[in-house]
């Protein structure tokens, strides 16, 4: 069962052998065995759940993915209950000593892996410093890829503020004009984020590249409304990046870009993914947004 309290498969790693319950014995005196429960085991949100064949060809056939918090697969059923003395009564034998012994629980081997779902997208334009944020601050990576059934796409980045608070980023590369219609991979990046929590636009401020902030930020914004107007309802941040290497002629363009953002209604950081300054900030205005968005979900449950 898909549970939002449960972040990781390192549980299974540990104690990787579970059986639905076996079915109780039949007894005398009328009695039938009880049935075994069902064996309901809480996985994170987002696990996939294979069950291994004797095909050669296909190892592992997929049996549910668990992308919701409460959904559900049965994959072994408790066993069932022996039958009491009553069952075996004839016409001669209205007392027989025989009872049937219960049936042990359905085994079944499985292989569990953890599809990421990213909780905040890094949007921007190419070279806006995307890749090197989510290697600063998706630290936890090396250590997360030892999780053995745990897979992670080079564009996604575990940060872990602390135990209890770690959440899923994911650089979204390839975001150019024209990406709603089709263009470039933007597109089929842009479907990833329907599922993220929050956006953060990601602007180069530098002036090395001689960009425009306040139009970058504009169209990419125009992009998220034309593909989907309820990606662009989803809580923002702007962060204007690269700001250790910002050329003190391109002050005013930062200048424009926050009023620019306070004019939309969004929080506005100066940070820099290579020197690390203001990631601080950045990242607990990030958790601030994941935290408030599954608090329903945990409410819930
Ligand atoms: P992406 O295309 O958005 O993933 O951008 P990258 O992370 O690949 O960065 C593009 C270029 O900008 C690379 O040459 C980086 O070294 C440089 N870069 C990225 N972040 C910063 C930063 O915070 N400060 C400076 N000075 N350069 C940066
Ligand atoms: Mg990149």
């Amino acid at each position: 069962m898909g549970s939002p309290h449960i972040n990781t498969l390192i549980n299974f790693r540990f104690h990787p052998l579970f059986s639905a319950e076996r079915g109780g014995h039949g007894q005398g005196s009328n009695c039938t065995g009880h049935g075994g429960a069902d064996l309901d085991l809480p996985v994170p949100i987002g696990t996939l759940v294979y069950e291994k064949t004797d095909d050669p060809e296909q190892p592992h056939r997929l049996l549910a993915d668990l992308a919701e918090d409460g959904a559900r697969v049965l994959v072994a059923r408790g066993g069932r209950g022996g039958l009491g003395n009553a069952r075996f009564a004839t016409s001669t034998n209205r007392a027989p000593r025989k009872v049937q012994p219960g049936e042990p629980g359905e085994v079944k081997d499985l292989r569990l892996e953890l599809k990421l779902l990213a909780d905040v997208g890094l949007v921007g334009f190419p070279n806006a410093g995307k890749s090197t944020l989510i290697a600063h601050i998706s630290a936890a990576r090396p250590k997360i890829s030892d999780y053995p059934f745990t897979t992670l796409t080079p564009n996604l980045g575990v940060v872990r503020l602390s135990d209890d608070r770690s959440f899923v980023v994911a650089d979204v590369p390839g975001l150019v004009e024209g990406a709603h219609r089709g263009r470039g991979l933007g597109h089929q990046f842009l479907r990833h984020l329907e599922r993220t929590k929050m956006l953060v636009h990601l602007v180069d401020v530098s002036g090395g590249s001689g960009r425009d902030p306040v139009k970058d930020l504009d169209t990419v914004r125009r992009e998220l409304e034309l593909f989907q107007p309820t990606l662009a309802a989803k809580p923002q941040i702007v962060a204007a990046n690269k700001i250790d290497a910002l050329d003190p002629a391109n002050d005013d363009a930062v200048t424009a870009l926050e009023r620019r953002a306070a004019d939309v209604g969004l929080p506005f950081l100066r940070i820099s993914g290579a020197s690390g300054q203001g990631l601080h900030e950045l990242l607990e205005t990030m958790w601030d947004g994941v935290a408030a968005s599954r608090q329903p979900a945990a409410q819930g449950a």
